[in-house]
């Protein structure tokens, strides 16, 4: 679908430039890591894991003296930054992980048990937070604001548009692909045991796709989904949906308050006040209540899924003409060495590719030149690859 956007898309989304775009614009988001340490493996290894993943070994809370304990996150991709497409979807990871760490390493509640990833808390709930993060990559003015070039250039208009003109319509699909899943889950985990055989659950997957997605064969086939195949993931796809709802609905009412959403440095503040602080202590309503004064809405991305090319575009260019208007904080007048208290490295396996020890500015420079050493921008430039919404969990 958005193969040739892609393509015209990469050289403003370099994938070496990734970790500096997405650290930058989470200091100027406010958003903060408590002295988490974060360990980043980004790139394909043989045998890796395929699907992006975030996982927390050591929550965050504090102890019975009262004392900080700062969260460890790890997470992972499967990279390949010689690939079209491997920038945007390296942001993607980013913003998604980089969202999920920041939700964990804000609960500031006095046991470990409110801040570590498992039941109760909700997979909807944290996808909200991950999900919100990486919707900001879609945003015109944000776009406009950090994809540049090798020559600086901003990335022209007419790319805007034809990024919007080509996945818009597909608004309201990218969701029903959400939904086909639990459809699928809901109608196997009650076939009964002796209708139950390899060529029966096909056919009801292949069933599946043309009911709620209109096509004999999904393009992203049902039963390709890791989700459904592992015990911790699986009957939980709707949680990906509800939260996108949540994304919506948040990224709504931060409009409607500030009229902006990127680099605003009110974000990271009200979303660790409303949504990380309690963790799971409190329900995701509760969460949404509390910032948004509204319960659970699905009304907020409906509205985005119906609206028309020009109705989307139009908004981009008022976002765009609006940022070019406003006066964002200065807040690149004093970097500080660790701008987003966090302890970073970037990993390949056992090795350290770059880590901010010394300075962010230092790491995002090491990283660069690793990638540079490593992969050749100008070669294997034929595969195209579209930015999946759920390429990461
Ligand atoms: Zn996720």
């Amino acid at each position: 679908m958005s193969g040739d956007v892609t393509r015209q898309l990469d050289p403003y989304l370099p994938f070496a430039k990734g970790l500096q775009r997405w650290m930058e614009s989470f200091r100027r988001l406010g958003i903060r890591y408590r002295g988490a340490l974060l360990q980043l493996d980004l790139l394909e290894r043989k045998g890796k894991y395929q699907n992006g993943f975030c996982h927390g070994p050591v929550p965050s809370f504090f102890d019975e003296q009262g004392r900080w304990i700062a969260g460890q996150i790890n997470f992972t991709s499967e990279a390949k930054p010689d690939q079209v497409g491997s920038g945007a979807r390296a942001l993607a990871t980013l913003f998604h992980e980089g969202g999920h760490a920041a939700h964990f390493t804000n609960v500031t509640q006095n046991s470990p048990c409110f801040s570590q990833e498992y039941p109760p808390t909700s997979m909807a709930y944290a996808e909200t937070q991950s999900m919100f993060c990486d919707s900001l990559l879609e945003d015109a003015d944000w776009l406009k604001r950090y994809a540049t070039n090798d020559a600086g250039e901003a990335l022209p208009d007419e790319l805007i548009r034809l990024r919007i003109a080509t996945t818009q319509p597909f608004s309201a699909y990218a969701e029903r692909s959400l939904l086909v899943v639990s459809y699928f889950e809901s109608a196997l985990y009650r076939m009964p045991d002796a209708e139950r055989n390899p060529e029966s659950v096909l056919a009801l997957a292949r069933e599946c796709e043309q009911r709620i997605l209109g096509v004999a064969v999904s393009p992203r086939p049902v039963l390709s989904i890791p989700h459904l195949l592992n015990q911790e993931s699986a009957a939980s796809y709707h949680g990906y949906l509800l939260a996108n709802m949540a994304v919506y609905q948040t990224r709504a009412w931060f409009q409607k308050e500030f009229g902006y959403l990127t680099d605003n440095p009110a974000i990271g503040p009200l979303l660790a006040r409303h949504y990380w602080a309690p963790g799971n202590s409190v329900s995701h309503d509760a969460t949404l209540r509390s910032l948004t004064g509204e319960g659970f809405s699905a009304r907020y991305l409906a509205d985005a899924c119906n609206q028309s090319v020009d109705e989307a575009w139009k908004e981009a260019q008022q976002l765009v003409a609006a940022a070019a208007q406003r006066d964002y904080p200065a807040t690149d007048l004093n970097p500080v060495p660790d701008a987003l208290d966090a302890r970073i490295r970037i990993v390949h396996g056992a090795e350290i590719i770059a880590d901010n020890s010394t300075s962010d500015a230092a790491m995002y420079l090491q990283f660069e030149n690793w990638v540079g050493q490593h992969y050749s921008r100008t070669n294997g430039g034929h595969r195209h690859s579209a930015v999946s919404p759920n390429a990461q969990v």
